[in-house]
């Protein structure tokens, strides 16, 4: 029976999201091409992961070393290579995070396999597997057929798939050992550094109103401060507004900033770049405000205004003091 792999990503004890999300794909697909499901589980001390995911792999593959503590690409590449040249797997599917960036294009040159990177669906078609990715911010599908081979590598997008868990499958435990002596480590692991806190959280809110580029100036930035503040809401922004430190790092929305969940979501001046649209996956209504008809954002947002930003953001403003003052 062919065999489907997916790298358990994992951080401080942590399962990621991801991960679940690439099992739900895999279960999927190992319904349609009749495969085995095998969670490859690397790290230390991970029982009680391999417990959170046990109903939803049929095998799950564990290396189990305190010098396996932290992610470490030069061991995991070895470690998985080894396993791929054992097992054969139809697909290895790993996370398109920081991690898996990292990972899979020197596994793939390691096990000698194709790579398709920060893939949006796998579909199976007449026998044969298609990758889907974006291109240009997303304005673009591509489907990607794969070039012959025993096996092939994809890396997931974050944000694109549920989180549940599907069929119904209760995991083999296969407890491995690896001489991590054999491994040339060129890298090494220093600390693990949070992001500072800050004074507000920005996944706790109820109603977020998020900047970004479309502002223009920093000092811009005031107009959307004051129609979050006249809505009760809490100021967010996209990565741009960050790098440029006009915005500190606790407000940003995104696949590298923080994922959020308000009730009520307002995007001003935000393209709606994937990196950015991972980030609001688990919001409520979405309202964009946009001078650009076309840009993405409108194809994941309920409602949308298209029009000049600082035309509408004080006209709005204005507005919902009016109806707060009762007028
Ligand atoms: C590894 C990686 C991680 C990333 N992580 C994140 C992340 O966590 N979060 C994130 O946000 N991005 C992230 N990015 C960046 C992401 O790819 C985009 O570049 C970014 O989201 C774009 O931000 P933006 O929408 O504010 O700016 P832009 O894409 O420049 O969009 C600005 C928008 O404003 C509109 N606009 C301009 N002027 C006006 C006006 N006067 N009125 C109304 N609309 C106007 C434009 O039409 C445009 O749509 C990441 C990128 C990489 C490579």
């Amino acid at each position: 029976m062919s065999e489907l792999f997916v790298i358990v990503e994992h951080r401080l004890g942590e399962i990621r999201d991801i991960t679940f999300e690439m099992l739900w794909k895999a279960g999927e697909l190992a319904e349609t091409l009749s495969s085995n499901l095998t969670a490859i589980l690397i790290g230390h001390e991970v029982n009680s992961i391999a417990e959170k995911i046990s109903d939803r792999a049929d095998k799950i593959i564990i290396f189990d070393d305190e010098g396996l503590k932290n992610f470490n690409a030069d061991i995991y590449k070895e470690i998985i290579s080894r396993l791929i040249e054992e097992s054969k797997p139809t697909l290895t599917l790993i996370g398109n995070t920081s991690w898996g960036m990292e990972l899979a294009p020197c596994l793939s040159i390691r096990a000698g396999l194709p790579l398709a990177t920060d893939c949006i669906d796998i579909i199976s078609k007449n026998g044969n597997l298609i990758a889907q990715r974006q291109m240009y911010s997303g304005k673009i599908f591509a489907n990607v057929s794969f070039a012959e081979s025993d096996g092939y590598i994809l890396t997931i997008r974050s944000g694109i798939f549920p989180t549940d868990r599907i069929g119904d499958r209760q995991a083999q435990i296969v407890q491995k050992d690896f001489p991590l002596k054999d491994i040339t480590v060129k890298k090494n692991f220093i600390e693990f550094v949070e992001t500072a806190a800050g004074d507000v959280d920005i996944t706790q809110a109820e109603l977020l109103i998020s900047v970004g580029r479309g502002i223009g100036e920093e000092d811009n930035i005031t107009i959307v401060k004051e129609l979050a503040e006249a809505l009760n809401g809490i100021l967010s922004c996209s990565r741009p507004i960050v790098d440029k430190n006009w915005l500190p790092k606790y407000l940003q929305v995104g696949t590298s900033g923080k994922s959020v969940t308000p009730k009520v979501y307002i995007a001003v001046g935000i393209s709606g770049a994937f990196q950015h649209l991972a980030g609001i996956s688990g919001a409520g209504t979405v309202i964009a405000i946009n001078k650009d008809p076309k840009a993405p954002i409108f194809r994941t947002a309920d409602y949308g205004i298209v029009g000049d930003l600082f035309k509408i953001v004080p006209v709005l403003k204005d507005k919902i003091l009016e109806v707060k003052k009762g007028g």
